[in-house]
């Protein structure tokens, strides 16, 4: 499933030129997105950078001041948001508290008109699918939270709307539950055939669950690429500091041939990279790396002319499933690397104020230039 890289595909829904602003203040500035049918698509960044006000004018609670949202070709200028083809499902679910669990789920059905059996039908089959059965009776205080999310989820997609908005969905369980769902949303997802768009400003959940994922930054978009292409390709320092740990070495371009180039950097570590991206000679650039990219070794690596530093241990991290170093450089910067256990502890131990040797290889790591 990747509809994004099939020039011919046509997205379902489109931000076109969208601009958002509250008196003077631009929440969205001129933003531009295509989301694919039945993607899981997320909306990740930090508090305050948009990403509910996109979501708000898609499902129409708010317009934007300029530009247009088109959702399968038509555009959705004026529509009320219960004539929208999109239901969203808020993070306090806003259950009924007073109503049952069926009641709840059957709420928006009895709204829209719909016949006493199909809504129990409709009903009984929402509650198989969030596997809530046992609980038609009960009320909302007599769940718990994942129960409770569950319900809202069920009763989001009761009315069968294509897409899904979802604000922060799990943003009220606690780290294990918001594990689990995770993966049942997914499954939902496919199971229903919706196209998700999910807000989060946790990057795990949405690396974990998103076919793509859209960085937004003060109301424009970072970067929109699939999670392995965020991680592994981050288009600028922004989107390589937002998505996961990452070391940033200052260099300048001494050479560059093909996809490949050679930089200098301070602490005398001259990098050679075969991700040179549009660094052009002479230019002045940042190297990004992943820690776990990064080999911390007690000797000098033999035959190393390039991508070796010297350093001083100056912390560690003992995690379980890894361990993570900190190596202080020559001119102070501290680099970190990290080193599954199953692999490293027996391998070569070190410690804390031990000279050390950091190494990566040429195809570990990005240039950037923005
Ligand atoms: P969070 O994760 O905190 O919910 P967000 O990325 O979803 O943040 P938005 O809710 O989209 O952020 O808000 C974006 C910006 O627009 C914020 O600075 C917010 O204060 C501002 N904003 C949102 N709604 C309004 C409004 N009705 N009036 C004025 N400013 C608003």
């Amino acid at each position: 499933f990747a509809p994004w890289s099939d020039p011919a595909a046509k997205p379902y829904i489109v931000f076109e030129n969208v601009t958002k602003r509250f008196g003077d203040f631009t929440a969205v500035n001129d933003l531009s997105l295509s989301i694919f049918e039945r993607e899981f698509f997320a909306l990740l960044g930090a508090s305050g950078c948009g990403k509910s006000t996109l979501l708000r004018m898609l499902a129409g609670f708010d317009e934007p001041t300029s530009g247009r949202i088109l959702l399968d070709g038509q555009d959705l200028r004026g529509i009320p948001p219960y004539k929208r083809p999109v239901n969203m499902m808020f993070q306090s679910y806003a259950l009924f508290p007073h109503m049952t669990v069926e009641n709840n789920i059957a709420f928006g059905l009895k709204q829209e008109g719909m016949a006493k059996a199909d809504i129990e039908k409709r009903v009984a089959d929402m509650l198989k699918l969030v596997k809530l059965e046992q609980f038609a009776k009960r009320k909302p205080h007599q769940l718990s939270g994942g129960q409770r999310q569950r319900v809202a989820l069920a009763r989001s997609v009761a009315k069968r709307p294509k897409v899904l908005l979802l604000d922060e969905p799990l943003g009220a369980l606690d780290k294990k539950l918001r594990e689990e769902t995770q993966f049942e949303l997914m499954d939902l997802q496919q199971e229903l055939g919706l196209t998700f768009v999910v807000v989060t400003h946790d990057q795990e959940e949405a690396m974990t669950m998103a076919d793509r994922i859209a960085i937004l930054d003060k109301g424009e978009v970072m970067q929109v690429a699939t999670p392995t292409e965020v991680y592994e390709a981050p288009a600028s320092r922004f989107v390589a500091g937002f998505v996961g740990n990452v070391n940033m070495f200052e260099g300048k371009v001494a050479s560059r041939d093909a996809g490949s180039a050679r930089i200098s950097g301070g602490n005398g570590l001259t990098i050679k990279t075969e991700n040179a991206g549009d660094a052009s000679a002479g230019s002045d650039v940042v190297f990004a790396i992943r820690p776990e990219k990064i080999k911390v070794s007690s000797k000098k690596p033999a035959d190393a002319e390039a991508n070796v530093a010297e350093g001083e241990i100056y912390d560690i991290a003992y995690l379980g499933d890894m361990t993570v170093y900190h190596v202080r450089l020559a001119d102070g910067q501290v680099v970190k690397a990290s080193s599954l256990n199953a692999v490293r502890i027996s391998e070569d131990p070190l410690s804390w104020n031990d000279r050390a040797w950091i190494s990566f290889r040429p195809d570990a790591g990005v240039v950037l230039t923005r």
